[in-house]
């Protein structure tokens, strides 16, 4: 699998080295150095959420709220237990970043979260795993014991009056659990379903107590800030898009795999860094932002940077940085099918919009694709994806009806060449 190393968190990484993810190698690179400088120049809780908020750090598993932000939230005052949380359930399609994280720089996100358990007072923080990521979840717990036997973890760390313990989780591979209250309750040992909110996690979070959750790629691009400073970090991006990103290609590319690049990078550049598109196809469509993202057409997307800003003036969402390229050769009603089988499969259950309503995508979709499709059918997928968003208790009901939305916007005429003609317009073989 690619990494592009530089930036913040694959910077000095060899990939290729079998022993990259060890302590050794991560201290080597300038490792645990902003955890030895926040505990040896006497920088307060406040002096490192400042850092954090002045860095510009969005978060990185979709949302891309500010992190500094989020951190300020947990209450200073509580007299009982913090906690910090990380969210590693990485299962969105077309995403496979943060186990590559786990996998090679491991140590990166342990002293991202020992910060973040610093900097908001928590006793305690979890990662907590997908459950179908197997050897980078007992490449982390080897990580964690190395962490600990040299005094990065438990009581009295390196000598100061800071005691934090880090555990590692392993879910079951259910989506939903990547929902962060969902992931609470799992982690609680309960069935994985989201809550209602508020009050929210950094009120009420892991057992009833304020609780800070952030994405893997998150937690990991906090040890470069507090190491090299915030404005090291704003060298990277652009206004309100600072920083690096990692971005999970996958499709119609020579080389796909992650990428870490400044935000703001223009697609083609990327997808030149990938070897370009796969055996000569022309490009179709882009999945920018993984599976709920609406598609964004070839030649639009060849015109955008990847950053916030820019993806969302195309039309779309930067979410977790998990790029579906799509050649010319690819049926997107057959691609839609897919992903709605995906959110029908992945569904809790709990709302009745988004039970009901991914079963509903999914078949209308389905009959589509199998040459059954009927005249009103585009109607009522405008109607039935009307009936879910926004009525949920959690996102995945939007999550799912995005990509609907998408597909009818820029690829309708696919559908109605279905729906006619009882076949696809590629007229492909295995279609
Ligand atoms: Fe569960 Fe769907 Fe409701 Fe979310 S929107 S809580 S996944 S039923």
């Amino acid at each position: 699998m690619a990494i592009f190393k530089s930036g913040v968190i694959f910077n000095g990484v060899d990939t290729q080295d079998p022993n990259c993810w060890t302590l050794e190698s991560y201290v080597a690179r300038g490792g645990y150095e902003g955890l030895k400088k926040l505990l040896s120049t006497g920088m307060t809780q406040d002096d490192v959420i400042s850092e954090v908020k002045a860095s510009g750090l969005r978060g990185r598993g979709g949302a891309g709220f500010p992190t500094g932000l989020k951190w300020s939230f947990m209450p200073r005052s509580f007299p009982g237990e913090k906690y910090v949380v990380c969210n590693t359930d990485e299962g969105e399609p077309g995403t496979f970043k943060d186990r590559d994280i786990m996998k090679y720089n491991p140590h990166a996100l342990i002293e991202g979260m020992i910060i973040a358990g610093f900097a908001m007072g928590a006793v305690a923080g979890y990662n907590y795993v997908h459950g179908e990521i197997f050897e980078d979840y007992e490449r982390f717990e080897e990580a964690l014991e190395q962490a600990r036997v040299a005094g990065f973890l438990g009581k009295n760390i390196l000598g100061s009056e800071f005691s934090f313990e880090l555990y590692a989780h392993h879910g079951y591979g259910a989506y939903i659990c990547g929902e962060e209250t969902a992931l609470l309750e799992s982690l609680e040992g309960k069935k994985g379903q989201p809550r209602f909110k508020p009050p929210f996690p950094a009120s009420f979070g892991l057992y009833g107590k304020p609780t800070t959750i952030n994405n893997t790629e998150t937690f990991a691009s906090v040890p470069f800030i507090v190491r090299d400073g915030s404005g090291s970090f704003n060298q990277f991006g652009l206004e309100n898009n600072f920083g690096t990103k990692l971005f999970s290609v996958s499709g119609h590319v020579e080389r796909p795999g992650n990428y870490e690049v400044p935000l703001g990078t223009p697609f083609s550049v990327l997808l030149e860094m990938c070897g370009g598109m796969k055996d000569g196809r022309k490009l179709k469509a882009v999945i920018p932002g993984g599976s709920s993202s609406p598609v964004i057409p070839g030649d639009v997307m060849m015109q955008t940077n990847m950053d916030y800003d820019s993806i969302a003036k195309a039309g779309s969402m930067l979410g977790s940085g998990a790029v579906i390229v799509m050649g010319e050769d690819v049926c997107m009603v057959k691609a839609l099918e897919r992903l709605s089988y995906f959110y029908f499969e992945e569904s809790c259950g709990q709302c009745t919009p988004c039970r009901e309503g991914t079963g509903w995508l999914y078949r209308i979709v389905h009959r589509i694709e199998n040459g059954e499709g009927r005249p009103e059918d585009l109607a009522l997928l405008d109607s039935v994806g009307n009936q879910m968003a926004g009525k949920t208790i959690c996102a995945l009901a939007d999550a799912a009806v995005m990509p609907v939305q998408g597909m009818m916007k820029h690829f309708r005429d696919e559908f109605e060449y279905h729906i006619e003609h009882k076949k696809c317009k590629c007229n492909h073989e295995w279609c």
